[in-house]
C-alpha cells in the first residue's frame, strides 16, 4: 500500500455535533443531481482490473454534472476522474466517511491558520489545545497564546485549513484554493441535511 499523499477538498457540516442517521438520503440526492456517478465497488474494480477497489464502501465515481458544483480556478482544469490502474486513490472522486459517534478534528498536515475571535492574530497553541481536547472532549476552552484571551477550539476561523465535525464528504485529489464548492451546492447540502456546510483542504 503506498502512503503517498493525496490532497483533498473536504466538506462537513458546520455545526460540529451534527450526525446524519446514515448518508443514504444525501447520497440518493446527489446521484439525482449527476453529483455523484457510479459507486465504486467490486463490480467496477472487476471492470477495470482493479482489485485494489474493491470492498472500499462508499467511494464514487464524480457525476456527469460534477463541474457545476465544484469550481476550478484553472481556466482549464485537468480532472482525472479514472480510476488508475495501480490501485491507488488518488485521482478525481467522492468518498463518504463514517459517521463518528464523536467529533474529529481534521486539518493540513502544514500551514494550518487558526485565527483568533478575540485579537484576530493567528493562535500558535492550537495545535496543543487540540491535542488536549482529543484526550478530553470537555476540554475546549484554552487561552490564545497571542492575547491571553481564553477561546474555544470550535470558534477558531480556520481559513479552510481544517474543521470539526462527525461526518465528511472527501473530493479526493484537489489541491489547496485548486477548487471550491459553488454556493448552490452549499445551498443543496443545506437543504437535504437541515445544517449549513463548509469545507477545507488537506494532505491526510
Ligand atoms: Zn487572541
Amino acid at each position: 500500500m503506498t502512503r503517498q499523499k493525496i490532497h483533498k477538498l473536504v466538506l462537513h457540516p458546520q455545526d460540529e455535533n451534527f450526525a446524519l442517521p446514515s448518508w443514504d438520503g444525501l447520497i440518493a440526492r446527489l446521484r439525482e443531481v449527476a453529483f455523484l456517478g457510479d459507486q465504486i465497488g467490486e463490480s467496477l474494480g472487476e471492470r477495470l482490473g482493479n482489485p485494489l477497489e474493491i470492498e472500499q464502501p462508499n467511494r464514487f465515481l464524480v457525476g456527469e454534472r460534477f463541474l457545476q458544483y465544484i469550481t476550478f480556478m484553472g481556466c482549464s482544469p485537468a480532472v482525472e476522474s479514472t480510476p488508475p490502474t495501480d490501485g491507488s486513490l488518488d485521482y478525481c472522486h467522492i468518498h463518504f466517511s463514517k459517521i463518528y459517534p464523536e467529533v474529529r478534528f481534521r486539518s493540513a498536515s502544514q500551514n494550518v491558520f487558526a485565527r483568533c475571535p478575540q485579537c484576530r492574530k493567528s493562535i500558535g497553541n492550537w495545535a496543543q489545545a487540540v491535542s488536549l481536547w482529543s484526550k478530553d472532549a470537555s476540554a475546549v476552552n484554552f487561552n490564545c497564546d497571542k492575547c491571553a484571551e481564553p477561546v474555544s477550539l470550535t470558534q477558531l476561523g480556520w481559513r479552510h485549513t481544517a474543521g470539526f465535525a462527525r461526518l465528511f464528504i472527501d473530493v479526493n485529489s484537489i489541491y489547496p484554493q485548486e477548487a471550491i464548492p459553488t454556493d448552490p451546492f452549499l445551498s443543496l447540502l443545506e437543504t437535504q441535511t437541515g445544517t449549513q456546510w463548509d469545507y477545507f483542504f488537506t494532505d491526510q
